[in-house]
């Protein structure tokens, strides 16, 4: 059994592996090679399919494991792949050490594939399919990791287009205003605010004053058809959702 490498660390159970405020990926999210190039996500597009590569290669594994979420995440010393079966309220965590010099899709792949070869390994030996899942994740359960740390983030965001979001600076009001009910009056009060600063009347700048108009204007026309987006991805992590059968990029 301890030839798979695979084992349960207590050191890492509620630690790191996710951060919980957003923060620009620096670093290449597969391989975590940090100073990239802005606007970038991988340091490579090799780097990019290799990842992808073996997150499809997970999903035998994840159905095997009848994955209702899962979450893959690295740090120097480990790769982790968080696993929440449909019929579970805990999470059961495979993680190995990563090897030297090997990237953490490489390490992720020989963690895949050990899972994989004892779960055949067991039911070669006469276990039926769904007890050799149920030994190996019984086995790497973790009862204190938080399940809902791995159910990705289903807040909905406003979705603005680039000129909407500069109307929305215009009027010095941010996203969280448009989710309000009464996100109309805002607008309005807003507009009467800084109409007061910029009319030409009281002195104001007549080029910024209509720019104000034309935000108020714009706003207006957005409540009335708003658009928001549920962003379905994890801070800091890989992230599985069962039903799609898809792995998304973290945020
Ligand atoms: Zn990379």
């Amino acid at each position: 059994m301890d030839s798979l490498q695979i084992s349960t660390h207590p050191a890492l159970c509620n630690k790191v592996i996710r951060r919980t405020k957003p923060a620009k990926p620096r670093r290449c999210i597969s391989c975590g090679t940090p100073a990239i190039k802005p606007g970038r996500r991988y340091c490579s597009k090799s780097c990019r399919e290799q990842i992808n590569w073996v997150l499809s290669l997970s999903k035998g594994l994840l159905k095997t494991f009848s994955a209702r979420y899962a979450a893959f995440s690295f740090t120097n010393k480990h790769v982790i792949l968080d696993v929440l079966p449909t019929w579970s309220k805990e999470i059961s965590r495979f993680s190995s050490k990563r090897n030297r010099g090997s990237k953490p899709s490489e390490d992720l792949k020989n963690l895949i594939l050990d899972s994989g070869r004892e779960w055949h390994q067991l039911v070669g030996n006469n276990t039926s399919r769904s007890y050799a899942s149920l030994s190996l994740l019984t086995r790497n359960n973790k009862k204190d990791i938080d399940p809902r740390s791995i159910k990705p983030d289903k807040r909905t965001r406003p979705r603005l287009s680039k000129h909407e979001t500069s109307c929305l600076k215009v009027l010095k009001l941010d996203r969280n205003d448009l989710i309000s009910v009464d996100q109309e009056r805002k607008i309005k009060a807003a507009y009467k605010k800084m109409a007061k600063i910029y009319h030409p009347d009281a002195g104001g700048d007549a080029k910024r004053f209509r720019q104000l108009a034309e935000a108020h204007q714009q706003m207006l026309l957005w409540v009335k058809n708003p658009q928001f987006s549920s962003r379905k991805a994890l801070q800091g992590s890989w992230a599985y959702d069962g039903y799609t059968n898809r792995w998304t990029p973290p945020l």
